[in-house]
């Protein structure tokens, strides 16, 4: 078996031990002579599977009875949307700090909606990529909410620390979820698409304060009210079953290895690469270094063909998916939960090998 290292921004790596057991149960789910994906939604094999992933995030993420789990289709980008359908009402506005490419869709669909939107702060085209400075954030008093994108996977770039906000603070943490230790009770909502930290796309965790959910207008469809899922346990419709199993595995895994081991180990590889790239002139860091992510490690090179060799090379040694964002270009090393450590050191090694020979 040939398992590549998969530095992929998402869909990404997952832990081969998860894959592992997937490939165990598909065909006979603890003997029921079906799959997951062939069982019922609501018989006796998927109902401990829904309660065990709602369990096991709420372990994770310390979460009060005040909140709840909520697994909806459609990803993160429907939630651009969902947010302000179920949180900013009529005459309301809604902050939001602009920080780089998945912010400002996010801007962009709570504008479509017509309520008010205030952009607090506003780096998404800044060169370095950063994050906009918490203390000069121009907050709205008596604002609906404040929305932020934890982890900038195109730029780079990621808050370390979140702004203490009076508003409910709504969290886009798609590339960053369960890999460092939050506050949860810092937010009012949190949402992430599947595909980076948890599981397979095309299925997004929702945690909601409860209370949040509950001023919504009449008019808006059952499918697309928090409400309806807080309700039905997210299983007013068939839910993304395999998604949910996918998310349940990780999350076992997760708490099997230790957060803590976790989120340890998640620092210490980015901190290889950024010393690698700090210990060369022939690499320059794309983001400013306090606001570093520890998810998507970007870099350049001296110039965009030593980018393009640097791909290759790199991706016949097994080493795959560096390719910086097609509206960025550069290089970018994705390096989420399930990406093992070898697949670091092999990277610092190559950088090393690579610009001894090109620099
Ligand atoms: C990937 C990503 C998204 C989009 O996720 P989809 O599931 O494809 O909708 C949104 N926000 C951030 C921060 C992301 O990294």
């Amino acid at each position: 078996m040939a398992r590549v290292f998969n530095f992929n921004a998402g869909p990404s790596a997952l832990p081969l031990e998860v894959l592992e057991e997937a490939q165990r149960e598909l065909v006979d789910y603890k003997g029921s002579g079906m799959s997951i994906m062939e069982c019922s939604h609501r018989g006796k094999e998927f109902e401990p599977v829904l309660a065990e992933a709602t369990d096991n995030l709420r372990k994770l993420l310390k979460l009060t009875d005040d909140y709840a789990v909520l697994f909806i289709q459609g990803g993160a980008s429907l939630q651009f949307a969902m947010v302000p359908m179920n949180l900013l009402g009529p005459g309301q506005t809604a902050d939001y700090i602009n920080s780089g490419a998945w912010a400002d869709k996010a801007v962009k669909e709570a504008k479509l909606l017509g309520g008010q939107v205030n952009v607090a702060g506003n780096t998404a085209k800044d060169i370095p990529t950063r994050m906009p400075a918490i203390d000069g954030l121009k907050l709205t008093k008596g604002a609906a909410y404040v929305h932020v994108t934890s982890n900038e996977t195109i730029a780079g770039a990621q808050y370390k620390v979140f702004p203490k906000t009076e508003a409910p603070l709504v969290a886009d943490m798609s590339s960053d979820i369960l890999s460092r230790p939050i506050n949860a009770s810092q937010f009012g909502l949190i949402y992430a698409g599947a595909q980076k930290n948890l599981g397979p796309s095309g299925v997004a965790v929702v945690v909601i304060r409860k209370a949040l959910a509950e001023k919504v207008a009449a008019t808006l469809p059952t499918m697309l009210r928090y409400s309806t899922y807080i309700a039905e346990n997210s299983m007013y419709n068939t839910p993304p079953t395999f998604g949910v199993y996918m998310i349940a595995l990780v999350t076992r895994w997760i708490l099997k290895m230790g957060p803590e081991t976790l989120y340890r180990q998640n620092a210490d590889k980015a901190g290889k690469l950024y010393a690698a790239i700090d210990g060369n002139p022939f690499y320059k860091g794309t983001a400013v270094k306090e606001y570093r992510s520890d998810m998507n490690v970007t870099f350049r090179l001296p110039s965009e063909e030593l980018e393009d060799a640097f791909v290759k090379e790199a991706s016949k040694l097994g080493m795959k998916g560096l390719k910086g964002h097609r509206s960025v270009g550069g290089i970018r090393a994705s390096i989420y939960n399930a990406f093992p450590v070898a697949g670091v050191d092999a990277l610092v090694s190559f950088m090393k090998d690579f610009a001894r020979r090109n620099g």
